[in-house]
């Protein structure tokens, strides 16, 4: 049975050149980046190249990056550091962010006491930037955390804007570009945002690794105590292979932007209309939404919902439910609870997620699938 995958926002399929370059490194360059001798110089060579290639393509300053093992922990990091140390009394957010900040959020306003405020998602689940400046203008040390790209339904915040409102209102900006980082072009210094972070999981790099851009001039305390390694913010010998592989990635990545875009976007169209037309009543969630990830209302009575999934792995099919963490579950996503009315939360809701490793013969595989539920 061929397997097919379209839940390419949960995770990415490595690239055979990505696996090359990490094999290469572990047969090669096994050396601990801060012993001095050649092997140790040898691997801190490719630790630096590679935040120096990383640095390219997000148009940012190679100093500006720090190595984390995902995006999860850069988000805590940052968060809880905002608040520990660089003394944020409040922090502006919205409903429908990854638990990874949100799950943060509440841990610091329950510990700390730090003031929350949540901006409204308007029903095509972008948010609301008047009511974000009304948010602003209040008095207190502000943290704003928004993400980019939404992981469930694709929505995509102005960042530009958001980040210009915000150094408007002298509030740090913290971004979640998980989602977008490897799939969008990037240039963060024309950007007014302070930190963003990145798992190269999702831009079909190794599991593992990713990095926080901290913008100059903020001063971070660590986040691990111990070596010289990552300027002492984070200590702990090197992923050296993880770093090589994430930063292969990346500049495969935004070497074949443009044309993986075009042909993603095309797929992605192709489902939605293919989608419509076997499936009269489908409701796409979102409006305008990211390139390579559809989120629908199934036209199913509520009894399938728990079905879909399954049947679909049963047939090799692999799509999601809503972000990663919930697959399988039958709790409504928190995502999809802020923007649908009650009866159509109660149906059937896919995210379907492309690469560009998909086909149209997996699109036609989907319906299929569907069809047979
Ligand atoms: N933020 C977003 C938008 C995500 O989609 C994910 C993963 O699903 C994360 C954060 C967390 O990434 P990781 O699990 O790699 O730390």
């Amino acid at each position: 049975m061929k397997k097919i995958y379209l839940d390419n926002a949960a995770t990415t399929q490595l690239r055979p050149e990505v696996i090359s370059e990490m094999v290469n490194v572990l047969q090669n360059d096994f050396g601990n980046p801060s012993s001095t001798h050649s092997f140790g110089r040898s691997a801190k060579t490719i630790l630096e190249t590679s935040r120096k290639t990383i640095a390219k393509c997000m148009g940012c300053a190679a100093q500006e990056l720090i190595f984390t093992s995902n995006a999860t922990e850069a988000s805590n990091w940052i968060l809880k550091n905002a608040v520990k140390d660089l003394k944020i009394e409040r922090i502006i957010t919205s409903k429908i962010e990854h638990h990874a900040t949100l799950y943060t959020v509440n841990h610091l306003q329950r510990v700390y006491g730090v003031a929350v405020d949540f901006v409204t998602i308007l029903p095509n689940g972008t948010i609301d930037l008047a009511q974000l400046e009304a948010l602003l203008q209040k008095e207190g040390k502000t943290l704003v955390t928004l993400m980019h790209v939404n992981n469930e339904i694709g929505t995509v915040l102005d960042i530009e804007k958001v980040g210009r409102l915000c150094h408007q209102y002298n509030a740090l900006f913290h971004c979640d570009t998980v989602q977008s980082v490897g799939k969008t072009e990037f240039n963060l210094h024309e950007l007014s945002v302070d930190f963003v972070v990145a798992s190269a999981h999702k831009f079909h790099g190794p599991k593992g690794v990713g990095f926080v851009y901290v913008r100059k001039g903020i001063v971070l305390q660590p986040f691990l105590f111990g070596g010289e390694q990552e300027k002492g913010l984070r200590a702990g010998t090197e992923a050296v292979h993880q770093v090589a592989g994430m930063a292969k990635a990346l500049a495969l990545a935004y070497e074949h932007l443009d044309s993986d875009r075009a042909f993603i976007s095309e797929l992605k169209n192709y489902c939605e209309s293919q989608l419509k037309l076997n499936f009269p009543g489908l409701k796409v969630n979102g409006g305008d939404t990211f390139y390579n990830i559809l989120n629908v209302v199934l036209p199913f009575s509520e009894e399938k919902t728990a079905m879909i999934l399954f049947n679909l792995d049963m047939k090799g099919i692999a799509v999601s439910r809503g972000s990663a963490c919930q697959s399988g579950s039958v709790k409504p996503s928190h995502v999809l609870a802020e923007i649908l009315l009650e009866e159509d939360l109660k149906k059937p809701s896919l995210r379907i997620s492309f690469s560009h490793y998909n086909t149209k013969e997996d699109i036609e595989a989907l319906i299929e699938g569907l069809r047979g539920v």
